[in-house]
């Protein structure tokens, strides 16, 4: 699976690359907003962790700009704990979830999965290294 990251802050997204790259997840980063809408119509990707907090273009326009664009990859929000209408904002832009920092990483992880077995179906999501299911 083929991840897009789009966080500026730099030690958090570096965290979350080794993290996701640990759990067998392709990473592409991206730290603002025009960098990452240009990758993720570029390139293929099963789905995208998208900052709302981004410099150059808010995430929140980037995400509509994507959907306007008929881009159907599946988002997962970054959002302030405690900005609800972040998240309210998000999701009616065509966000698939959220998460409000700071959060677990085993929360991310669970989102993640969740968010592809809805897009993808079940069998997709788990990876086969060997004879080793994860
Ligand atoms: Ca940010």
């Amino acid at each position: 699976m083929k991840l897009l990251l789009a966080e500026d802050d730099v030690k958090l997204a570096e965290y979350l690359v080794r993290n996701l790259k640990a759990s067998g997840y392709v990473v592409e980063w991206a730290d603002n907003g025009v960098d990452a809408e240009f990758l993720a119509i570029e390139e293929d990707f099963d789905c995208i962790i998208l900052d709302l907090g981004l410099p150059q273009k808010p995430g929140l326009e980037v995400l509509r700009s994507w959907r306007t664009q008929k881009l159907e990859t599946p988002v997962l929000i970054l959002t302030a704990r405690d900005s609800w209408q972040e998240r309210v904002d998000g999701l009616r832009a065509g966000a698939d979830d959220y998460l409000g920092k700071p959060f677990k990483i085993e929360e991310l992880l669970a989102r993640l999965e969740a968010v592809l077995r809805r897009r993808f179906g079940h069998a997709d999501t788990s990876l086969r290294l060997n004879d080793i299911e994860l």
